[in-house]
């Protein structure tokens, strides 16, 4: 059976944008932007030429990707003609490939919000279809509130679909805008519209408000649809629209849907995916979502002894796809429900591979259950994890001890209720028979700390140079008679890597100090620094 294409448009840069806190620089979506071609999307939709400055000056110059270059825009107000409507005239100017419209499809909104009739809202369809297509433009239309208005008068919401269609539009995208529809309904719709528009030239663009954006969208593929709209990480106002980072393997790797479908992002892109989803959170300065299915760094990560021991065995057994297909890895967890088999799978993985039987592996498990009765959560501390079985195997060189440090926070009233918080930090390290002494400002204890400890170890300063803390995280813990404080610090380095370490202390300083050591001297370790 020939298999058919499924085209992919990301709107993360237009749409996602429209979520709160997120801001783009035109710089950060010509990021993105090559982030998605690199992927194999098969349109990137830019923004909305004309709205703001940023989406202005993007479509100002022509874009070097091999993917659609797509700018979005409403069509011709109601009452004014195309070539009066500097909006439209602005966006068919852009410097773009295609043109996506979006247009009403639901006779409750035309009358309501756009407060015109009708008629006069399918012939501003057909209007803007033609003059992007004079234009030399790919054409494409959103079909705002199609599955409502389908609802309330399948007749006209058709209508809208078929002018659009009609005039020649390459693809007419049936929109969930206020996402309340439920998969069986969109199957169900879908199938209806594809009887009178052709399926390879529909699209599903749905939103997540009942969690269900991309059940919708795999609903309107098995209805028809052959191209799904949705952002990097479902990025998107509201509760976001549909996932592109879980649709894409689901595509790529389920049965039912790799048989029947060719997209355009390849087996070996698809390797890519857990990274650029990342990269997209670390644009937006946030901590990635752990359980994010597919690429989450707990996607993979199992628990229970008895499930470790079976995934050694084969890891079909508890996993659906294969960690690596998409970039992620898998994790057995290391923690006080654990058997001997998570540890010794765990050593396997950190490649310090030890006899089952040696005594050192139960000494290992009986020092980690310990440690972890007082705090510590080494399944959410790899780094702290390998740093603690390496030295119990005698495998960590000791680079360098900090002999002391010193950290004051200091903070000045200047009347008026104005006040200013200054924090110092002062290291003092011992590298061989070196000592030295470094001091640092930071907007905070562990800042400073943390800036102090990395500003100078001597002749180790370069292997830690693109090491920086990208998350840190603090919990109290009530654990027995006190409380203490467990610090967990998420760090990267020059090539991409993450890896996270673990601090518990009754002092909150003390903890992140542990948890900032170990982070330094795993990356030591990681980059083969000499004893
Ligand atoms: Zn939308």
């Amino acid at each position: 059976m020939s298999r058919e294409r499924l085209y992919l448009f990301d709107t993360t840069l237009r749409d996602g944008a429209q979520m709160n806190g997120v801001d783009f620089t035109v710089k950060d979506k010509l990021k993105i932007a090559a982030l998605l071609d690199d992927l194999g999307l098969d349109y990137v939709e830019g923004g909305y030429p004309g709205a703001n400055p940023t989406d202005t000056e993007l479509f100002a110059d022509e874009r070097d990707l091999r993917a659609t270059f797509t700018a979005f825009g409403m069509t011709r107000r109601p009452g004014r003609s195309t070539s009066n409507d500097p909006g439209l005239v602005q966006l068919l100017d852009a410097k773009a490939d295609a043109v996506c419209f979006v247009a009403k499809a639901s006779d409750y909104q035309v009358r309501v919000a756009l407060e015109t009739t009708l008629e006069e809202n399918l012939a501003s369809i057909c209007d803007s279809v033609r003059a992007a297509k004079a234009k030399g433009r790919e054409v494409l239309v959103d079909c705002e509130h199609f599955f409502d208005g389908y609802k309330a008068n399948p007749d006209y919401a058709l209508a809208c679909a078929q002018a659009a269609f009609a005039e020649g539009a390459r693809w007419v995208v049936l929109c969930d805008t206020n996402g309340g529809t439920l998969p069986h309904e969109v199957e169900a719709i879908v199938a209806k519209v594809a009887a009178r528009i052709p399926g390879d030239h529909l699209g599903i663009h749905a939103h997540n408000d009942t969690e269900q954006a991309v059940a919708n969208s795999l609903a309107a593929v098995r209805a028809g649809a052959r191209q799904i709209q949705g952002t990097l990480n479902g990025l998107g106002e509201r509760c976001g629209n549909a996932n592109l980072i879980s649709i894409i393997p689901t595509l790529k790797l389920k049965a039912e849907f790799a048989q029947r479908f060719d997209i355009g992002v390849s087996e070996a892109k698809l390797k890519n995916l857990a990274r650029a989803s990342h990269t997209l959170d670390e644009m937006l300065n946030r901590a990635p979502d752990r359980h994010a299915p597919y690429v989450g760094e707990s996607a993979f990560a199992t628990k229970a002894g008895i499930h470790a021991s079976a995934i050694a065995k084969d890891p079909a057994t508890y996993e659906h796809v294969a960690p690596g297909a998409v970039g992620n890895r898998r994790k057995l967890l290391v923690s006080d429900q654990s058997g001997r088999s998570n540890v010794l799978s765990e050593l396997e993985r950190i490649s310090l591979a030890v006899d089952k039987d040696d005594p050192r592996v139960g000494r290992l498990l009986d020092e980690v259950k310990a440690r972890e009765a007082r705090g510590y959560a080494y399944e959410a501390a790899d780094a702290s994890f390998e740093l603690l079985a390496r030295r119990m195997l005698g495998r960590v060189p000791n680079y360098f001890d900090v002999t002391w440090f010193d950290v004051t926070v200091e903070q000045r009233s200047f009347g008026k209720g104005e006040r200013v918080t200054v924090t110092r930090a002062v290291v003092k390290v011992k590298v061989g028979e070196e000592e030295l002494i470094s001091a640092a400002e930071g907007n905070g204890p562990v800042n400073a700390l943390d800036l102090a400890l990395r500003k100078d170890i001597g002749k180790y300063q370069r292997f830690i140079d693109g090491l920086k803390l990208t998350d840190y995280r603090v919990r109290i813990l009530d654990a027995g008679t006190e409380a203490v404080t467990r610090v967990l610090i998420e760090s990267e380095d020059e090539t991409g890597e993450r890896w996270t370490t673990v601090g518990v202390s009754e002092n909150i300083i003390d903890a992140s100090f542990q948890a900032l050591m170990d982070s330094i001297v795993y990356k030591l370790v990681k980059s083969g620094a000499p004893a």
